[in-house]
């Protein structure tokens, strides 16, 4: 059988595992360890606290640090609501192309590399190639956060991760981060007519979002020098507010949505730093002079770090070894990448498919992407294996 028609079975397969985020992701974890076990790897499956989701990371070749990580997400997004032509969970071919959930984000790139097992293989006789392949992605990269905690810990840690997240096997070095925050006012309600008798919690979300607001000027002014983002500083946006109950009621509750994207890490410890210091310092002590419950409660409801383009990028030049690119680009989109680079290993990312069929129905990859991802993973085989040197 080609190594084509392995790789439309194996994502066919992997299709079939219905590991939309929400739920558990264990039989398409154990069909992928039974296939790195088979070839040879060194397979640990690590559960997460509920025991519903688990990560995969598995290593060929000699147990040393360094080495590369092929890395990609197990999960996929909700079909519901979605108008799909045929069953998301039933891979179906048409006109060379490949159509189901996850097809493109990012099964097509799993299934690239299950197939090319025996060639990654030998070319790991000198080094190890590792693969980490990640629950809950889609809702905040809980599964690869948890993932490099592990890894940071670790002698054996690899150096370089390459995700295949969908870039039509374009190269790519950088994109913002994505941060999200619910932050819930609690106040005192009372009667219009007399203010001071209780705590607006509009009101003080309004002086929350002034605050953000000024951040926001202090972030351009930070602007990292040669950035390449668009807009190169880090942004932050007020998405919703919501709260009260009628015009002459002292709001008691209310709840604000924002975001912000992160061009650089310290950035984002700014921001964090300078609204915090402004909730403890000026906002709680006066609203708790009045009311002792009165509460500012954050919910972080992701944090996807940004992945900071890089003069010294080995993983970047691999890859452009491996693809014959000679430039590397940014993404608006978040992926794992960032995560890798925090416990100081080296990220690029490069994978089959395209980011535009991504979450939608009819989701699918093009047959000639998944022979694009193998020939880039045997090219892998050929010049990996033949180097010494880290
Ligand atoms: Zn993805």
């Amino acid at each position: 059988m080609s190594d084509l028609a392995q790789c439309r079975d194996v994502l066919g397969d992997l299709i079939a595992f219905p590991t939309i985020s929400a739920y558990s992701n264990l039989s398409a974890i154990a069909y992928i360890a039974e296939r790195l076990e088979t070839a040879g790897a060194r397979v640990e499956v690590m559960t997460d606290p509920g025991g519903q989701k688990a990560n995969l990371f598995a290593t060929l070749g000699p147990e040393r640090a360094g080495g590369l990580v092929l890395s990609g997400h197990t999960d996929v997004v909700p079909v519901a609501d979605q108008p799909w032509s045929s069953d998301p969970f039933t891979m179906v071919e048409r006109d060379g192309r490949l159509y189901g959930r996850g097809s493109c984000d990012m099964k097509g790139f799993i299934a690239t590399c299950l197939v090319k097992l025996d060639g990654l293989k030998a070319a790991a006789r000198h080094r190890p190639i590792h693969f980490a392949f990640t629950h809950d992605e889609e809702v905040g990269c809980l599964g690869a956060r948890a993932l490099v905690e592990v890894l940071r810990d670790r002698a054996c840690r690899p150096a370089m991760a390459l995700i295949g997240e969908p870039t039509q096997m374009q190269v790519i070095e950088g994109h913002k981060g994505c941060c999200e925050y619910t932050v819930t006012f609690t106040g005192a309600e009372g009667h219009g007519s007399a203010p001071e008798k209780g705590v607006n919690a509009v009101e003080y979300a309004a002086r929350y979002i002034g605050r953000l607001l000024e951040l926001r000027q202090a972030l351009i002014a930070r602007c990292p020098a040669g950035s390449r983002f668009d807009p190169p500083y880090t942004t932050l946006n007020i998405g919703g507010l919501t709260g009260g109950h009628a015009h002459n009621v002292i709001a008691g509750k209310a709840v604000l949505e924002w975001e912000m994207r992160p061009v650089v890490a310290e950035d984002l410890a700014f921001v964090k730093d300078e609204i915090a210091a402004y909730v403890g310092d000026v906002l709680l002590p006066e609203m708790r002079q009045v009311a002792a419950q009165a509460d500012i409660s954050t919910e972080v409801i992701g944090e996807v770090a940004g992945l900071e383009p890089m003069a010294e990028n080995a993983a970047r030049d691999l890859v452009f070894r491996l693809t014959g690119a000679n430039r590397a680009d940014l993404v608006p989109f978040g992926t794992e990448a960032g995560l890798f680079q925090g416990i100081g290993m080296q990220a690029v990312i490069c994978g089959p498919g395209s980011i535009e069929m991504a979450h939608k129905p009819d989701e699918y990859i093009e047959l000639d992407q998944l022979r694009q991802s193998m020939a880039m993973l045997d090219r892998l085989g050929e010049i990996y294996g033949a180097r010494n040197a880290e």
